[in-house]
């Protein structure tokens, strides 16, 4: 069977990214592992993988996955997805949650207006429900990773980054430079790789990230196993981030970490 799709794209967006890092100076890899959409079952799961390895995770949710009038996308079925009760539990625990839309539209395939005023909704939704939530702070990951210029300028007024498609090509690499404190309002790129299980494909991603200069990797996840759309195996998370935190230039940090 071959369904799999690659997504990637090239983006250049000069946003004032800065030479220096806030890093230890002996980590010249930072590596994300943003995970999509909100499945309880394996948000918490990913939650509990991380604190073993005293790690902290990369979360975006739905915004309105547990509320009436969801609708149901071929991946994301809303008996999965959890609610801000979760959401403040799994922060409190150190993890981050940040915004991955208000109801998982491609704001792309809509009108501008109804698309920004969506943007707004899923904010204001956050600003409202997520504990500790600060909008200065926050990166909102579009839905399908679609978006573009207008969408972009729109979100990046109400949040310090936003996730992507694409790469942000910077010195003529694949992998982001690693941002100083300064830097701000940025657009991430990302790639994700589904629908099927996509342990092959993060691993040779990541070795070959691992085998090269440096800079920040951010990788699109869903859920683990059955759930989501190009699902990670919960062995192969638990035994990737066992032999990550061994490696000595490596940091493994939520976005939202990486530009605080
Ligand atoms: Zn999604």
């Amino acid at each position: 069977m071959n369904r799999r799709r690659f997504i990637e794209s090239t983006a250049l967006l000069s946003m004032g990214l800065g030479m220096q890092s806030f890093i230890e100076k002996n980590k010249t890899h930072i590596l994300t592992l943003s995970f999509d959409d909100g499945f309880k079952k394996s948000f918490y799961k990913i939650a509990e993988i991380h604190e073993a390895y005293g790690l902290k995770a990369c979360l975006n949710v739905i915004a309105m996955g547990h509320e009436k009038g969801y609708v149901n996308d071929a991946f994301i079925r809303k008996e999965t997805l959890g609610n801000f009760d979760d959401w403040n539990t799994l922060k409190r625990r150190g993890h981050e949650v940040m915004p991955h839309s208000w109801d998982h539209k491609n704001l792309t395939e809509i009108p501008l207006d109804e698309a920004k005023e969506n943007l707004d909704t899923c904010l204001d939704y956050f600003e409202k429900n997520l504990i500790g939530y600060k909008p200065e702070k926050a990166i909102y990951n579009f839905a399908y990773n679609a978006s573009n210029q207008e969408l972009d300028e729109y979100a990046l007024k109400r949040v310090r980054a936003i996730r992507t498609g694409g790469w942000l090509v910077f010195r003529d690499t694949k992998y982001h430079d690693i941002p100083s404190p300064k830097s701000n309002r940025l657009r991430l790129g990302c790639r994700s790789y589904g629908p099927d299980i996509c342990d092959a494909h993060i691993e040779s991603e990541i070795q070959d990230f691992l085998s090269g200069k440096g800079g920040w990797l951010i990788l699109n996840l869903h859920g683990l196993d059955q759930e989501g759309w190009g699902p990670l195996s919960t062995s192969y998370l638990d035994s990737l981030l066992k032999r990550l935190v061994k490696v000595k230039n490596l940091d493994i940090l939520p976005a939202g970490e990486v530009l605080s």
